[in-house]
């Protein structure tokens, strides 16, 4: 017998346990064996009922996804379907822990369904680009209500066992033992009709045909382009519409299309690259940790902040330093406030606010952090001020702590250097807001203990982050990318395109904001700091000066109401501004610059290769570890859309031979000597290679 399920006939019920650890993934082994029982069980004339049950945590997680790229092997899950639906024997699906995906579609093929308190239940497909293949969109309106099944299956959303109930999903939430319950109820179905779900009409009043052209378009404005949602709507309509068995055909036709394109390939690297993010090839995944009981954070401004309220969310207590009382006041009063709204949005108790807040203990004594296994410094961004707080530190942290510094630009190497304990010394990179965004660049120093990177790696998860690793390097792997991305956007303006055009070009692509929101939004002060020490430090990088004009006028972004837009008070739109129109005009005179038309395909191409082609020189480099890392900076940190996988990935769907095309084209056009094809980017090309192999 197989050992991915079990049988067992207790009492005339046979007992299928599916014993696929640590998911119950429906891989094929599985399958094969639960195909393997169910024929058993109704070949045995001695047996009158089936229970199938998974473990105490998981009935079922689903489809196992690695096979997803690979021949599936039969049964595949709708053989197994079939299977059940042709079953004269009640089947009950006894379903402890999570039932998703193909998991809840084992379940919905059998008569019943039961289900412990805690039990929660979804169709997440969706999150991977692609729909329920098996069964799933059709039975699923069939037994709960149309507006309910749709939100289900296009949000990819659990739902509770209790909600279960109340839809119908589950005939009846029983307590104590599973197995028990589950033989009783089974028992007590023998002998009543088999109520197939197949055989069931769609849960929906009214006329489909304006039902679905509303949930259409509420799904299309939901999705921006991205067809998995409306391809389950589609199904969705034929479960109202069509007989069971061609609702499948279109479920299935729709399946494949969706697997074979662009958009779920990209979620599905998405999904295994987060799971790489913390494997670092010398440091094993047995490297003893230290223990992060105790947190200490500071300066309390935007980063300090949010990161103080990281470590409060996961109950980890943290002292939040600044220089003043002013200064500490401020930063918990905005800590306050956002917990305040999140409570006011109902996703957060008033009792967990105050628990949270009560992790939060502030001063103006630096002496304090001695208790603190971890010591994250998020002071101004300067290197003497910076050097000083770990000298300091070095003096203060009781042995063994970590010190950790939040640095955007500065070289953790140097940082390091001032202290006697380098190897305790790491870079955690929080993005803002930082108690909301959940990239965390984990910066390895030259002398960074493998155990203290090992520490800060489990620690990014504890925080609910993904932490991806980078080396040393200005900027690290996301800010140093950034730069050749921001220098193309402002090329583009000298050439005549405006902030909105280059903008609107970057939101269709699906960037969650185009860069010159962007910079409004951060300040454009910021840059500007930058840039003044890049004209000494690297006269070779060339920038339009534009950036400077608008700066030059106090322009600095929504904080003061105008930047390379405008915006109205109280208001956070941009609002296209003539005067940044003037500011445009008068540059590209003094520059000789012939405003020409470009295209939305040329700003998207100029600017997403500037991203790849820095991307490309940074993993030659060894400052990332693999290109998926990158891809999962700029989909975490810098709203890249999730269905294009990342810059790395996307230059691999568009080919890189393309993609390095295109680049010797931009050589031969404004300020092409900026353009140098990363080697690896050419060695790739040529071989016919891709970054994410
Ligand atoms: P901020 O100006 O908002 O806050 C800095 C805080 O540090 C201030 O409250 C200041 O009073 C305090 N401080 C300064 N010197 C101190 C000292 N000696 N002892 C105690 N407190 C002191 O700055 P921020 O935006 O929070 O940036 C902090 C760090 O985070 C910088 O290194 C910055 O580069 C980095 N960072 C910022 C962002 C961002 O978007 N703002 C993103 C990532 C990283």
């Amino acid at each position: 017998m197989s050992e991915a399920a079990q049988y067992a006939v207790r009492d005339g019920i046979a007992v299928i346990t599916l014993n696929n650890p640590p998911v119950n993934g429906l891989g094929n082994a599985l399958r094969a064996a639960v195909m393997e029982h169910l024929k058993k069980a109704e070949a045995d004339a001695a047996v009158r009922a089936v229970v199938i049950i998974g473990s105490a945590k998981f009935f079922s997680g689903g489809a196992d996804i690695r096979e997803f790229s690979a021949t599936r092997l039969p049964p595949d899950l709708p053989d197994v379907n079939n299977q059940q639906d042709s079953m004269g024997k009640p089947l009950v699906a006894a379903i402890g822990g999570f039932a998703l995906g193909g998991g809840l579609e084992l379940a919905l093929a059998c008569h019943y369904r039961i289900a412990l308190p805690r039990s929660q239940l979804g169709l997440p497909e969706v999150k991977l680009g692609i729909l329920p293949g098996s069964g799933g969109t059709q039975r699923l309106p069939r037994i709960i209500p149309m507006t309910e099944a749709v939100r289900m299956m296009t949000t990819g959303a659990m739902i509770s066992a209790e909600r279960a109930k109340e839809l119908g999903l589950v005939d009846e939430i029983v307590q104590g033992d599973l197995l028990e319950s589950a033989l009783a109820f089974a028992k007590q179905a023998i002998g009543k009709p088999l109520r197939r779900i197949r055989d069931q009409k769609a849960k929906l009043d009214g006329d489909p045909k304006a039902f679905f052209a509303q949930v259409r378009e509420q799904v299309a404005k939901e999705s921006k382009g991205y067809p998995a949602p409306l391809e389950i709507v589609a199904c969705a309509e034929a479960a109202a519409t069509l007989p069971f068995d061609e609702g499948r055909k279109q479920e299935r036709v729709g399946f494949d299309r969706l697997m074979k394109g662009t958009e779920s390939k990209a979620l599905r690297h998405m999904f295994f690259a987060e799971r790489q993010t913390a494997k670092i090839p010398d440091v094993p995944e047995d490297t003893p940790v230290r223990t992060v009981k105790k947190a200490a954070v500071i300066g309390a401004g935007t980063m300090g902040g949010g990161i103080a309220m990281n470590f409060a969310n996961a109950g980890i207590p943290v002292t939040l330093i600044d220089m003043n009382q002013a200064a500490v006041d401020k930063g918990i009063g905005i800590i306050r406030k956002n917990y305040a709204a999140t409570v006011a949005k109902g996703r957060l108790k008033q009792e967990e606010m105050d628990q949270r807040l009560g992790f939060i203990k502030e001063t103006t004594k630096l002496e304090e952090i001695k208790d603190a296994d971890i010591i994250v410094e998020a002071v101004f961004e300067r290197m003497d001020v910076k050097q000083d707080i770990f000298r300091q530190l070095d003096a203060l942290a009781k042995p063994g702590a970590i010190l950790a510094t939040n640095t955007s630009t500065l070289d953790v190497d140097q940082i390091a250097a001032g202290t006697k304990r380098p190897q305790d010394v790491i870079g955690t990179h929080f993005f803002s807001p930082a108690n909301v965004m959940r990239l965390l660049e984990v910066v390895r120093g030259k002398h960074t203990d493998k155990g203290v990177l090992a520490t800060t790696m489990k620690l990014g998860k504890t925080l609910k982050k993904v932490a991806v690793v980078s080396g040393v390097c200005e900027g690290f792997i996301g800010n140093r990318m950034l730069e050749k991305y921001g220098q193309q956007s402002l090329f583009l303006l000298d050439e005549g395109a405006t902030p909105q055009q280059v903008d609107g070009a970057m939101a269709k692509f699906g960037m969650a904001m185009g860069p010159f929101t962007m910079y409004d939004m951060a300040g454009n002060d910021i840059g500007w700091e930058i840039r003044k020490r890049r004209y000494q430090e690297r006269p070779d990088f060339v920038y339009s000066r534009i950036a400077d004009r608008i700066c030059e006028q106090g322009r600095f972004g929504q904080k003061t109401g105008k930047g390379f837009y405008k915006y109205e008070p109280g208001n956070r739109k941009p609002i296209p501004d003539p005067d940044v129109q003037k500011i445009m005009d008068s540059y590209r005179t003094e520059i000789g610059a012939k405003p020409r038309a470009i295209s939305d395909e040329e700003i998207v191409e100029r600017l997403t290769y500037a991203l790849v082609n820095e991307g490309a020189q940074i993993l030659e480099e060894g400052i990332a570890l693999r290109a998926s890392d990158i891809d999962m900076v700029y989909l975490t940190g810098y709203g890249f859309p999730p269905y294009r996988g990342g810059p790395m990935f996307y230059a691999d769907t568009v080919g890189l031979d393309k993609v390095l095309k295109s680049i010797e084209g931009f050589q031969k056009g404004y300020q092409g000597a900026q353009w140098k094809p990363a080697p690896l980017l050419v060695k790739l090309a040529k071989a016919g290679r891709k970054f994410n192999e």
